[in-house]
């Protein structure tokens, strides 16, 4: 069976990805610098060879993809904070940008060229009509979007120009954990309003702060379209297999097509803890559309993609299973 490469595989969607390629019969290698990651997540948990390292270190990839037979990379290695990047911008560009840029160089000189790419639609900025469709203008709005949209492009250019095959997946908001409870989200510091309000039901915090309540929409919060993980990681093996069939370069929405308010989140997760939440109304968020969600149409019909689990209150269920048991440890 083929090995694939995994960056980022330590981290919350890449370790997702993993389990879920192992599961498709697939050999994995993951790569990270273990800057957020986590060694567990990939040595005792996933049980696969972990090479600690960063993507900018061109001499250690040139040794992976000389002493290993990799089909492909997929590439989940990147900076995600979308307020640090404005701060803090060359931390991005230098990780995001430069990092896949010299992977991509190394793999073209290796002649691995198919790609899987976690791209984001944060990069079609302040919605002009919803659902988004990946035809949408694109107007990225933070350093972080525009990182990942200078990917997109280069990607297209060494498709061009070294015939490199990519899938460009434009998440939406990931979200849950494992089914099987094995793995689940851990980022510190934590931003995501699915774990953060499952932290206050288990008292990590005395409260969530719903950021705006005067957005134009039915109940006042930002709507957004929450997206499992396995069904994010399904969609990789998916796109993966799309490329070793000889598919052509394509960019894919992945979303589960429904919007879900910031008070729906926290209805539905006082309804699977069973805990009475606090609410805290704030501001808005500097940079928050009030609507993001997508049409993940064309995935459903070129790669077959079905997810499984669309409801919200099964998407909090996982997440719930998951920080019980991480708390009880
Ligand atoms: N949000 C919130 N309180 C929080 C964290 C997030 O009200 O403590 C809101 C945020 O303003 C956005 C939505 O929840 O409208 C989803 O935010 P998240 O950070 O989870 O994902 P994003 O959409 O920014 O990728």
């Amino acid at each position: 069976m083929s090995t694939i490469l995994v960056t980022g595989g330590a981290g919350y969607i890449g370790a997702h990805a993993v389990l879920a390629l192992l599961n498709a019969g697939y050999e994995v290698i993951v790569l990270d610098n273990l800057s957020y990651g986590h060694r567990e997540l990939v040595e005792e948990v996933l049980k696969v060879k972990l090479i600690v390292g960063d993507t900018n270190d061109r001499a250690l990839l040139d040794k992976i993809f000389s002493t290993h037979d990799i089909a492909a990379v997929m590439h989940f290695a990147a900076f995600i904070a979308v307020g640090e990047s404005v701060t803090d911008p060359a931390k991005y560009y230098r990780n995001n940008v430069t990092g896949t840029l010299t992977l991509l160089e190394a793999m073209v000189d290796a002649s691995i060229k198919k790609f899987i790419f976690s791209s984001t639609c944060a990069l079609y900025g302040v919605p002009k009509f919803i659902p988004l469709t990946e035809d949408h203008p694109i107007n990225p709005i933070s350093p972080y979007a525009t990182s990942k949209w200078m990917v997109e492009r280069i990607l297209s250019d060494f498709d061009t120009a070294y015939n490199l095959k990519s899938v460009r997946f434009r998440y939406f908001n990931a979200a849950g954990a494992d089914p099987d409870g094995n793995l689940g989200e851990d980022h510190e510091p934590e931003t995501h309003i699915i774990p953060l309000v499952l932290f206050a039901a288990l008292g990590k915090r005395e409260s969530i702060a719903i950021f705006g309540t005067d957005y134009p929409t039915e109940d006042g919060t930002c709507m957004r379209d929450y997206i499992h993980v396995a069904d994010l990681a399904q969609a990789h093996v998916l796109g993966l297999e799309y490329l070793l069939k000889g598919g052509d370069s394509e960019v894919f929405n992945l979303g589960n097509g429904n919007g879900f308010s910031v008070r729906d989140v926290i209805e539905t997760a006082k309804q699977v803890t069973g805990k009475d939440i606090k609410i805290v109304e704030r501001e808005r968020r500097p940079g928050d559309p009030p609507i993001l969600v997508g049409s993940s149409e064309k995935a459903r019909k070129v790669l077959d993609w079905r997810p499984n689990y669309a409801d919200l209150k099964q998407i909090i269920s996982h997440a719930w299973q998951w920080h019980q048991k991480r708390h009880v440890n």
